[in-house]
């Protein structure tokens, strides 16, 4: 019997795609087998409503250029074109009823410390039977809180740790705002484009 294929989905604001998206996505790719990392860019972030978030277009066009070299990372729209607020539950939805992802197991790859939200999303108990959950943390960071997730959920989560990734897009706005480097944090592409745009000045 031939097995199911893996597929990534790599869950974020993105705001703005950095270094450290990439590298914990490539480290899923080969630490899981999978065969596509999908990028999907969140539209509106429900959770994100008080907050000021860079344009869901722009964010895109980000996203598009740092996965470009990649040949098995590819960049979703569903959640951009999707009106209203982007619940991960209606990705996942569409996602699971595309003929091309038929017999799919999904893994939805994300910050740690958004995983440990999960129970306060929309359907979470749909969620959790949908596909697994890549815990991308930064080094040293604690995984005590997982334990206080329900036991359904904590089975489904799988830890990766990297090493590497110091870098955070709320760092990196810092950083433009106060006029400091970002070289090497994110791909020239992005670099190029937050300053063409004017991106995280203000
Ligand atoms: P966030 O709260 O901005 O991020 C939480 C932490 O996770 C940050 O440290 C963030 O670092 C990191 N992170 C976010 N995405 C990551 C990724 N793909 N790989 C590695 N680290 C990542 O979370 P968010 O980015 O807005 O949302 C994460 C995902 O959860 C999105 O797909 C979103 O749609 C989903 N979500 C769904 C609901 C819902 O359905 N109700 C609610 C909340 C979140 P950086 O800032 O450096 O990225």
């Amino acid at each position: 019997m031939s097995e199911r294929r893996k597929i990534g989905i790599m869950g974020g604001t993105f705001d703005p795609i950095h270094n450290g998206h990439l590298l914990a996505a490539d480290e899923a790719h080969a630490a899981l087998g999978l065969s596509e990392v999908i990028f999907v860019p969140t539209g509106q972030p429900p959770h994100k409503a008080n907050q000021k978030v860079t344009s869901a277009e722009e964010r895109y066009i980000m996203a598009e250029m740092a996965t470009a070299n990649c040949p098995y990372f590819t960049v979703s729209r569903i959640e951009i074109d999707r009106a209203g607020e982007s619940y991960t539950i209606d990705t996942l939805r569409t996602l699971h009823s595309m003929p091309e992802y038929k017999d799919v197991l999904f893994y939805f790859i994300t910050g740690l410390d958004a995983v440990l939200n999960i129970m306060t999303w929309k359907n979470p108990e749909e969620i959790i039977q949908m596909c697994s959950f890549v815990a991308v943390s930064r080094y040293g960071y604690s995984h005590n809180r997982v334990e206080l997730l329900p036991q359904d959920l904590r089975d489904k989560i799988i830890p990766l740790e990297i090493p590497l990734l110091a870098i955070s897009s709320t760092e990196l706005r810092e950083r433009i705002r106060t006029g400091r480097s970002i070289k090497f944090m994110v791909p020239a592409a992005v670099e190029q484009f937050i300053m063409k745009k004017s991106l995280y000045k203000h």
